[in-house]
């Protein structure tokens, strides 16, 4: 097949976010192996390789393929869970209720199946890469490992490690099989780094995935953690500062902040992606930007959940690496990256109370270029330039919402949704074209997520939803 050996995607808008930007008209990629080896118009990149084959993209924009830096894979099987409840329940209630005693029953084959329904999800949409921000030992790490490799995905997966104080997992009702010793997940993350970091050419990285650095949290346990990956030059993420009450308990702690407390566990640094950040002050983000951390914001996430907005405009003017994630469906409902495009400039923009506050180029950037920069590969994605890894997408503008085309960029924040991207290139690999998903099979995943389904939620003893429009 083409994708094997090389092509050139012509005739196109192609948008490069290289360093200077270009927007090429009538433009061209061509990719030999997993490498781009060209990029400029269409006439040129044809006579440099005239034995490659020309695919006509006419009517299409090229783009980086999107970096979605806040995933949960498991949750794909709880779409939409948060809004199962006529009265909408606390968060505490949706964690310890929900989602953590489905999440606990879940054997290996349902966290594949999960993570099967998840990345392809993604890959439809458009997202190339993508962040786990946990995955949980009950899953089988090596199942979701090799969905990732097999699909063609390229995947940073966070490996849970957990500590919690046996009295608080009593008082808030912890289900026990969704507890694990902190032992036994640094055992267990290292473990899986030591066998499957840097598999499929390289798609495939291993990271520390940190719950939160609340008071369901010993601190030793960070301590360790941040310890271990200063020590492998490994990764980690975390949520962080997300809400109010994480300054309260780290003022009851004697820390300034949440962000102060968790740069004193030494979870910041340029290796650490911190999740939401929505209670962060000015001082702060002065502190993110000062070690180079990067923040994954989840801005149609945080607008469901009705947390607030992350401060996205002042982390980006203090230099603060600004990603962007769709979180869990459980929580939100889709992972649907280019929606989370448009969310973005639309949030910022009510708080600035202007249409500069983050313009539409910002938004790609983040979710592109500053996505690769948190997960550490910039030198490899992010970008459409020669000598980087082949990641991108096309989308089919030959549709009433995308027609017609006065800024390709705002089109493609503004008007684009995930549905509309047509062929998408992983590693110089096809792996979707025409919408239809090459390499999994799309009828059998979500068949089997559809069976399995019922079966968890009894077997966590959860009880049916009931919406406030009954179903007769
Ligand atoms: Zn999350």
């Amino acid at each position: 097949m083409a994708g094997n050996t090389g092509f050139i995607f012509g005739n196109a808008l192609v948008i490069t976010i290289d360093s200077e930007r270009r927007v090429i008209a009538d433009g061209a990629v061509a990719v030999i192996g997993d490498t781009i080896v060209g990029v400029g118009k269409t006439d040129q990149i044809r006579t440099d390789f005239p034995d490659l084959p020309v695919h006509d993209y006419s009517h299409h924009i090229i783009s980086p393929g999107l970096i979605d830096t806040h995933v949960h894979l498991s949750q794909a099987m709880f779409r939409a869970l948060g809004e199962r409840n006529a009265s909408s329940d606390s968060f505490h209630d949706w964690l310890y209720r929900l989602v953590l005693p489905m999440e606990g029953t879940m054997t290996p084959e349902d966290g594949a199946a999960s993570a099967s329904l998840c990345i392809l999800e993604m890959l439809k949409s458009g997202t190339t890469s993508f962040l786990e921000s946990m995955t949980s030992s009950n899953h089988g790490f090596d199942g979701i490992a090799q969905v990732c490799v097999d699909s063609g995905i390229r995947a940073a997966l966070g490996k849970v490690v957990m500590d919690v104080p046996p009295a608080y997992r009593d008082r808030v009702g912890w289900p026990l099989s969704a507890w694990f010793e902190p032992d036994q997940g640094i055992a267990e993350t290292l473990a899986a780094h030591k066998q499957w970091n840097g598999a499929a050419n390289g798609r495939i990285q291993v990271w520390f995935g940190c719950r939160t650095a609340d008071e369901s949290a010993n601190p030793e346990l960070y301590r360790r953690v941040a310890a271990e990956a200063r020590d492998r030059d490994m990764h980690l993420t975390i949520h962080h500062s997300e809400l109010e009450s994480d300054n309260e308990y780290a003022r009851s702690q004697g820390y300034r902040s949440h962000m102060d407390y968790g740069y004193q566990l030494g979870l910041l640094g340029p290796r650490s992606v911190l999740t939401h950040c929505t209670a962060a002050d000015s001082e702060d983000i002065a502190l993110l930007a000062s070690t180079g951390t990067s923040v994954a914001n989840c801005p149609a996430n945080n607008a469901t959940v009705a947390w607030g907005p992350t401060r996205v405009v002042e982390m980006l003017e203090a230099g603060v690496n600004v990603a962007l994630g769709c979180d869990g469906t459980a929580s939100d409902a889709n992972m649907d990256l280019l929606r989370d495009l448009r969310v973005l400039c639309q949030v910022a923009r009510t708080r600035g109370k202007s249409r500069n506050s983050l313009r539409a180029e910002t938004a790609l950037e983040m979710a592109t270029i500053h996505g690769a920069r948190a997960l550490g590969i910039a030198d490899q994605v992010g970008s459409l330039e020669v000598g980087k890894k082949a990641d991108l997408i096309t989308i089919d503008t030959d549709v009433p919402h995308l027609s017609p085309i006065w800024n390709p960029v705002a089109s493609l924040v503004f008007a684009a949704q995930g549905s509309d991207v047509h062929t998408v290139v992983i590693d110089g690999k096809i792996v979707v074209k025409a919408r239809e998903i090459l390499t999994m099979d799309e009828a059998a995943i979500i068949a089997d997520v559809k069976r399995r389904m019922p079966d968890i939620r009894q077997r966590a003893d959860v009880p049916a939803a009931t919406p406030r429009w009954r179903t007769l």
